[in-house]
């Protein structure tokens, strides 16, 4: 009926879904499971992945030592037991032979197939006793997703499904949808652009997504539309940031020289070409009349407090308040500990404003800051409550961005009128991220740390070494080092078989250890007991400290530089790594022992090695998103990551790249998006982003 391409009046783009024929009442609510509605909807559902038929090979074929792709039938399955893992073990099966897939001491996927399960898999060929394949990647295909493939020929979509509604019957719609009203889809992208990259029409990218011709035309099918979600997004961004620079006024801050040249001349080391680049670039910024929006990337240890005093004093000096706010109420202090002996004998007020301090004590410091005879505060949140009004703030610092929601950043913002802002963050985002979330910024990194940093010695250990960890923990008690040990959770869970903070720090102290010193500290302890604790250890009273993940931030003991950390394999590698910048301070020799359980697997393991062999925080974040994809990395805390249909922060890092140097270029030569051939971008705009490009005056 519409096979040629006739558009049937009867439907549009956005034509509810049930009305299609083969659809009806029942289906059209399982397609409304998976989100789809209208017929626009399921042009716009895309396969998650392809398979790539042509890359199958017949299980006879298969040779040890091969990386191989294989496609058959789960004929047997069973959990194999060994002493220490268990392994799930299925024998696959086509028309030339067998093969045993084995997933190792991964016995959670026992749950994952069944016999008689079709079975797309990709792994290493491997021999012993017999040929096996370690399976890389899999899926279980539906039995009608091969019929549907013979229209597609050798790239077989994968769409995500739900219970009832099978490949076929999604495939049939998403056809009978593209002949009837692909033709309205209209183009999303300038002409200009679309010429310049050579991309496809945005109606022949969907054509391509769902039933691709080629390989090379799915890819470029998916290039454009990755391409697309990034360039909007990085538009909206650009905006974003020309808006505030050209539309606020923000304070041109003059070159005085006065207050920064003293504390130049008074540091006690050389400031490393990474810091030099650094306050030069905050320094161009804070010089113009635009207010400054820059985040201050780099490792923990990188020195970015004496970077971020260089930014405050020039503030100072020029009659204005500088504010820095820090995530915890222990990094508060420190931030204003160590400027206070950066600061020598500068004489330059600074005070801590935390909710932990007594109301009168409160009240002085507020009392200060809106009179203005406090130039420097630091503090939690408690900077950004009602009842904090400073006098003349110019510049706002915050420190852990990523802690913060950006409502945080604006809200210290706000206590100034227009202030330049920089955000620091300890925690290396990778390139892609940073773009994406702190995209809207100027980006400076501290790649280098100050000279004489000895690298942390890391290693994994099992539980077979625990006596020989207890014994090394103590000759470095005795050679007058102290020892953190971590521990993933506060309290025991039965559920969970895992050691816990609590339980532990008994059996040190009184099984253990007994000779020695031991504490607790964790984030359930009220403020000023955690505060204690950190002192007692910061003031070398206790040899051993037990804790949680609340020592990630911050914590700064130069004399201990040992670290123990138990269940390693249950934190991210991100986190890790922020442990680990905790010890290596000091002049000393660090450790960092990363304890893992037993019941681990050889992929945790590989992960984990990544420590063992770079000290870079930068690599380890790339690592850790493309082992753990942007979600987990950034943890389930809300983070704002806009998600993405198509495009992959992990994989297009490149198209990525691109589409944010095109909307930078947009934005740079149409602020407003006025010219004729940029309507369509206006537009687009609009529909993607509608309540948040209110303050943004285009078209
Ligand atoms: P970050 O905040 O980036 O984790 P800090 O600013 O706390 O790092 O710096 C860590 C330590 O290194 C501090 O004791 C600081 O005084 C010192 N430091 C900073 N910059 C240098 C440098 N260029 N050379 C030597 N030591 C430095
Ligand atoms: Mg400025």
């Amino acid at each position: 009926m519409t096979r040629s391409g006739r558009k049937d009046p009867r439907y549009t783009l956005d034509s509810p879904l049930q009305f299609l024929p083969g659809v009806g009442p029942s289906r059209s609510e399982l397609f409304g499971k998976l989100g789809l509605k209208t017929l626009r909807d399921t042009l716009f559902f895309f396969p998650r992945h392809f398979i790539d038929i042509s890359a199958v090979q017949t299980i006879a074929t298969l040779a040890p030592g091969q990386k191989a792709t294989i496609l058959g039938r789960v004929i047997h399955k069973k959990l194999q037991r060994t002493r220490r893992m268990a392994n799930l073990v299925l024998r696959v099966e086509d028309s030339s032979g067998i093969v045993e897939c084995i997933w190792f001491n991964q016995p959670f996927r026992d749950r994952e197939f069944q016999r008689g399960n079709l079975l797309f898999l990709h792994g290493d060929v491997r021999y012993y006793d017999r040929l096996q394949l370690h399976p890389r990647e899999w899926n279980i295909i539906q039995e009608d997703t091969l019929a549907a493939g013979e229209e597609a020929g050798q790239l077989i979509p994968i769409y995500p499904t739900t219970q009832g509604l099978g490949h076929k019957v999604i495939r049939g719609v998403i056809r009978r949808a593209l002949d009837m009203v692909g033709r309205e889809i209209e183009e999303t992208l300038p002409e200009s652009i679309i010429q310049s990259h050579g991309f496809m029409s945005l109606r022949e990218s969907i054509r391509q997504m769902h039933f691709p011709e080629a390989f090379a035309a799915q890819e470029g099918a998916r290039s454009r539309l990755a391409f697309e979600e990034f360039f909007y997004l990085q538009l909206l961004l650009a905006l974003r940031n020309r808006f505030r620079k050209r539309e606020e006024k923000g304070i041109a801050f003059k070159p005085i020289n006065r207050l920064v040249a003293d504390l130049y001349r008074g540091l006690p080391f050389n400031l490393t070409e990474a810091q030099v680049r650094a306050i030069r670039e905050i320094y161009e910024d804070m010089a113009l009349p635009e207010p400054m929006n820059r985040l201050l990337q780099g490792d923990v240890g990188s020195g970015k407090t004496v970077v971020s005093l260089f930014a405050m004093l020039r503030a100072v000096e020029n009659d204005y308040q500088a504010a820095l706010m820090a995530p915890t109420e222990i990094l508060a202090e420190q931030h204003r500990r160590k400027i206070e002996v950066l600061l020598g004998g500068i004489p330059v007020r600074i005070e801590c404003l935390t909710g932990s301090l007594d109301p009168r004590e409160k009240e002085r410091i507020r009392n200060g800051i809106a009179s203005g005879q406090i130039p420097v505060v630091v503090g939690t949140h408690a900077l950004i409550q009602e009842g904090v009004a400073f006098k003349r703030l110019g510049l706002v610092v915050v420190d852990e961005q990523h802690r913060f929601g950006v409502s945080q950043r604006v809200g210290l913002m706000e206590k100034g009128a227009n202030p330049d802002c920089l955000v620091m963050t300890a925690t290396p985002i990778p390139r892609s991220l940073a773009l994406t979330l702190y995209g809207d910024l100027d980006l400076s990194a501290i790649d280098e740390m100050p000279p004489g940093r000895k690298p942390v010695v890391t290693r994994i250990i099992g539980e077979e070494r625990r006596s020989s960890l207890y014994r090394f923990m103590q000759e470095r008690v005795k050679a007058g080092d102290q020892v953190f040990v971590v521990f993933p959770l506060v309290e025991g869970s039965e559920k969970l078989h895992l050691k816990d903070a609590l339980t532990w720090e008994r059996k040190y102290r009184d099984e253990i250890f007994p000779d020695l010193r031991v504490g607790l500290v964790h984030g359930r302890m009220k403020g000023d007991e955690k505060n204690d604790v950190m002192r007692r250890f910061e003031a070398g009273e206790l040899d051993i400290l037990v804790s949680t993940t609340v020592i990630e931030v911050g914590v700064d003991v130069p004399e201990a530089s040992t670290m123990v950390i138990e269940h390693a394999e249950r934190f991210g590698l991100s986190q890790l790594h922020q442990l680990r910048g905790r010890v290596g301070r000091g002049d000393r020799d660090s450790y960092c022992v990363l304890f893992v359980s037993d019941d681990v697997g050889s992929p945790s393991l590989e992960r984990l090695s990544i420590l063992e062999k770079t000290q870079d925080g930068f690599r380890v974040a790339e690592e850790d998103l493309r082992i753990r994809g942007p979600g987990e990395f950034l943890g389930t805390r809300q983070h704002g990551l806009p998600e993405f249909r198509v495009a992959s922060l992990v994989e297009d890092q490149k198209i990525l790249d691109m589409a944010r140097q095109e909307a930078f270029r947009v934005v740079q030569e149409d602020p407003h998006l006025r010219r004729e051939e940029n309507r369509i971008l206006g537009h687009e705009l609009s529909r993607r982003f509608r309540d948040r490009i209110k303050n943004i005056r285009i078209g």
